[in-house]
């Protein structure tokens, strides 16, 4: 598998260092708000890394994802809203944990939260190891990293050492890159914010010393394999998360960096809150378009350059799954519904079958080369209609056909989110049985209109009714 390395601005051969497994670390959400689309990009984008280091390139798997539950936006937006941080970050946990679902994101192996007391602990004997290696210092109470004590510093940016200014410190968890100065590992109290005492006097952690004791303390410690998030996080987030890890251990702390670009919208300006321009995975499904389509849309651009998001690009999305749908239906059809024994084979469809599923593989170990991968599988869908069309494929190759486009779709997950939708209604079961109890009230005081107006609602979000002698019965359009 080769993976493009931000660190060492190259792609390169990728393996696990230990016992054939990934260890991985995701920076996940600051769990200020609803995550939107954008950082669904990164997320989907990870997912698709993580299934083809799992499926393609047959690696076990332990990744990490936290939320980040304490940072100046999370305290602002709690302290805005008059709840408690822990409970104000929680209902946007469930938030990500319900859109995750919503993608098909796999779930990883651990969801760390900053605020949990063994994570804190674990960033309080970090910040301990940087004190006595001489990387810190103190003033109002507040812990500092200083960056002049490590050479290196900058090495993931690609810093001009020029332009540091010595003795400079910034308080900030979010700063732009002309603007490197010695950054703060724990904050002293300050009123009204939440606090914590586990051994470096009263504070809270900033936000880039959580990653660094997290992925740490969660993946056996260093180094990790691999370390990844979206473009923004290179600087000064990653940075100072290896200042960190690596000040602390004297290793090294991560030995790839994964960074995927931006959603842009309208203008083309990142899609992100401070900026206003920021839809949720739900409000894409209240404009009526499907998860599985907003997936698709989220997948098909390599992760490497930046995704411009349109309403459009879902109607395409759309389309392309209805192809790769209806393809899959001819092949059941075709199957009948038996084991695929039987009937004649064609050795020359099997042989294209095969250099697909070693184009699709080698396309996705070539740095994740999903637009190229996706290439192929529509190709196979273009000569798979042409061989049915022709009456050149039988029940054995349908299984074949089938059997491919099963191993494309666990690096995917489309199809299988599509059927997960399908079996699912979009009226959760408990209202449509509300829904026929009211209908049955309407028509036993003979208010016909409202008992029609209960079936016709129903039926335009893709249930339908049926009266039979036993009572009412429903099932999916
Ligand atoms: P945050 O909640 O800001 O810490 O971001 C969570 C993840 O989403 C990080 O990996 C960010 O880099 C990523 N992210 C934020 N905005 C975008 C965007 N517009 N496109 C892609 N990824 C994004
Ligand atoms: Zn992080």
């Amino acid at each position: 598998m080769r993976l493009y390395n931000t660190l060492t601005r190259q792609e390169e051969e990728f393996a696990p260092l230990r016992d054939e497994t990934v260890r991985m670390y995701t920076c996940g959400l600051t769990v200020y708000a609803r995550g939107h689309i954008g950082n669904f990009r990164t997320f989907v984008a990870l997912d698709v890394l993580r299934r083809a280091l799992e499926y393609v390139a047959g690696f076990r798997i332990r990744q990490v994802m936290n939320f980040t539950d304490v940072d100046d936006r999370t305290i602002a937006e709690s302290r805005a809203a008059g709840v408690p941080l822990r409970e104000y970050t929680d209902q946007y946990i469930a938030a990500f944990r319900e859109d995750a679902a919503t993608l098909g994101l796999e779930p990883v192996e651990d969801y760390p939260r900053a605020t949990d007391e063994e994570n804190l602990r674990s960033m309080v004997e970090m910040i301990q190891a940087l004190e006595a290696n001489g990387h810190t210092y103190t003033s109002d109470g507040s812990i500092y990293f200083k960056i002049a004590t490590l050479p290196d510093y900058g090495k993931l940016a690609r810093l001009d050492h020029e332009g540091i200014k010595p003795g400079a410190r910034i308080d900030a968890d979010r700063y732009a890159k002309d603007d490197a100065r010695d950054f703060v590992l724990w904050k002293a109290t300050a009123s009204d914010e939440p606090t914590w005492d586990f051994g470096v006097g009263p504070g809270r952690p900033g936000w880039h010393i959580e990653c660094s004791a997290m992925a740490l303390r969660l993946l056996d410690g260093a180094p990790i394999d691999i370390h990844a998030g979206g473009v923004d996080l290179v600087f000064p987030h990653h940075e100072n998360e290896i200042a960190q890890a690596e000040g602390a251990t004297g290793e090294t702390f991560s030995r790839f960096w994964v960074h995927v670009e931006h959603l842009l919208f309208g203008e083309g300006v990142k899609m992100s809150k401070s900026l206003g321009n920021v839809f949720s995975v739900q409000d894409v499904l209240e404009r009526g378009y499907r998860a599985s389509a907003l997936r698709y849309v989220l997948l098909s651009v390599h992760y490497r350059k930046q995704l411009r998001f349109t309403w459009g690009s879902l109607d395409q999305a759309e389309e392309a799954l209805k192809r790769l749908i209806g393809c899959l239906a001819r092949l059941e059809g075709i199957a009948g519904g038996a084991d695929g024994q039987g009937g004649q084979a064609h050795p020359a469809l099997a042989d294209r079958v095969e250099t697909a599923r070693r184009d699709f593989a080698e396309k996705i170990e070539q740095d994740l080369n999903v637009p190229g991968a996706l290439g192929v599988m529509f190709e196979l869908v273009r000569h798979v209609n042409t061989a049915l069309d022709d009456g050149e494929l039988g029940p054995p190759d349908a299984a074949v056909v089938k059997t491919a486009f099963d191993g494309f779709d666990q690096v995917l997950g489309v199809m299988a989110l599509r059927r997960a939708e399908d079996a699912t209604p979009a009226v959760p079961v408990d209202e449509i049985e509300r829904l026929i109890g009211e209908r049955r009230a309407a028509r036993a005081r003979r208010d016909f209109a409202a008992a029609d107006a209960i079936r016709d609602d129903l039926v335009a979000r893709g249930v339908i009714l049926e009266d039979t002698p036993a009572g009412t019965r429903w099932s999916l359009k």
